[in-house]
């Protein structure tokens, strides 16, 4: 793993109050998908259709994309193809411009992020406005999203009422509930009042999609807050910006993946809303197909396993890693397990390259994912083929020859292991560790190895 990213998970999991954020907010979501999936007795049956459903479209992705521009076209609809970040910066600022647009709402979605389109605007002169509670969070305090369902998921309810504060979103003198749940509702409040009248005053309304049906040419919406109707009905434009492997079929297909993707992002046996919109709302509808290297990972069959992802975030709220550092330490819009998957390939940083080793491989993110994306082998894959294209990202190789050659000899692997036992301490002393324990915990070892538990006391009673 390179320095930076060594420096990023390294600080951002000695932050014990964003730990305890994290703890606190990811042990909620997890509770309520796991109760979720458990009441539904067909919950394994489903995830095996759902898997299939996006592995039967990702293989045909050209002929299902074809129909949904056909589709979107006959209901009045404009369909544009994005090769890159920049092509899909430059088509939605030209559709703006256009338009006359300035006050623009925007509604959360990962393929903005990914495309960097708030900076594009704001260099532009443009005013995009984050009409989700958790987007208008992070935009208030300058940060990225760091979780794909949950943006300002690292963010306490008090740090959100100081930063209300220090914004001016909360009127000075105003004085917040003490208890935690009342201080919840009273700042959603808050936003609602300080958006309302912005809200009206839009030109352009841009969305992401959950899903692209491409019988009808219908955008999905799925939401809770009302947000997304608001950005879809509003404005007299609107605009979609979505991968190109969130297209399905069939509407009937909704009906596995729907149930998917809310009961493990939220719990939820239905979300608040779900907006199926084919065809201009007003007086348009321009939906930007992103590519963004992901047809050349559709050429891969691994690769493609990964583009099965709906975006859920049921993996980041199980994964050790993730709970401890954060979704900022990814430095990507998506972080996680799937995060440490889809960056590399979506990416031509060289460091982005090592995201596969932010893993413990404790296969929680595998368990749960609800299109069976079998995580932990695409980690170990996308780390081989890493190493074998000599990156700098890779771990050091040295350190994996002395292993193996230690592994390899049962004597050899128990003198060695009997060495580090005596010497642990006094390298540790000796500030031999220095560069693995600026970052990290540095256990010692336990006082007896496995090895000798089993000679002396045999092996555990059944
Ligand atoms: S990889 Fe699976 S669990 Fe993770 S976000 Fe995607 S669909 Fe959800």
């Amino acid at each position: 793993m390179t320095d930076p990213l060594r420096r990023e998970f390294g600080s951002r999991a000695k932050d014990p109050v964003l730990r305890r954020n994290l703890l606190r907010a990811t042990d909620t979501s997890n509770a309520h998908r796991a109760a979720a999936a458990a009441e539904r007795a067909d919950w394994e049956e489903l995830r095996s259709r759902g898997a299939a459903i996006r592995d039967h479209t990702l293989a045909r992705l050209d002929d299902y994309l074809a129909e949904f521009i056909r589709s979107v076209e006959a209901r009045g609809g404009r369909v544009h193809a994005a090769r890159d970040a920049p092509a899909a910066r430059r088509i939605v600022t030209g559709i703006a411009r256009r338009k006359g647009a300035t006050r623009i709402l925007k509604s959360k979605s990962m393929a903005t992020e990914e495309v960097e389109l708030n900076r594009a605007f704001e260099r532009l002169g443009f005013e995009p406005l984050e009409t989700d509670l958790g987007e208008y969070i992070v935009q208030l305090a300058g940060e990225a999203p760091s979780h794909i369902t949950a943006p300002a998921l690292h963010r306490s309810a008090e740090e959100i009422r100081d930063l209300f504060l220090a914004r001016g979103v909360l009127p000075p003198g105003d004085r917040p509930p003490a208890d935690r749940a009342g201080l919840a509702r009273w700042l959603s409040l808050a936003a609602r009042r300080h958006l309302a009248p912005r809200l009206r005053e839009a030109d352009l309304g841009i969305t992401g999609a959950n899903f692209l049906v491409a019988e009808t040419g219908t955008v999905v919406l799925v939401e809770n807050e009302g947000n997304i109707r608001f950005t879809t009905t509003t404005p007299p434009a609107q605009v979609v910006l979505a991968g190109v492997e969130k297209i399905v079929p069939r509407l009937a297909d909704l009906a596995v993946l729907l149930p998917l993707l809310v009961r493990s992002a939220t719990g939820q046996r239905f979300p608040g809303t779900v907006s199926l919109i084919s065809g201009p709302v007003s007086e348009s509808l321009d939906i930007v197909l992103l590519d963004n290297r992901r047809t050349a990972a559709l050429a891969d069959p691994g690769d493609r396993e990964i583009l099965r992802c709906i975006r859920c975030g049921a993996c980041l709220n199980v994964c050790p890693v993730y709970r401890t550092a954060g979704g900022h330490a990814w430095g990507s819009p998506y972080p996680g397990p799937i995060g440490s998957l889809l960056t590399p390939l979506l990416s031509t940083r060289d460091a982005d390259r090592a995201l596969p080793h932010a893993s413990s491989l404790c296969g929680a993110c595998s368990e749960v994912c609800p299109v069976r994306i079998p995580i932990v082998d695409h980690l170990l894959r996308l780390r081989a083929r890493a190493a074998a294209a000599g990156s700098p990202a890779s771990p050091g190789p040295l350190a994996i020859r002395v292993f193996s050659y230690l592994a390899r000899d049962p004597r050899r692997y128990e003198r060695a292991t009997w060495l580090l036992r005596r010497f642990w301490g006094i390298a540790l002393r000796a500030g031999l560790m220095k560069r693995w324990t600026r970052y990290r915990d540095a256990p010692s070892p336990a006082a007896r190895t496995f090895r000798e538990l089993w000679r002396d006391d045999g092996p555990p009673a059944r």
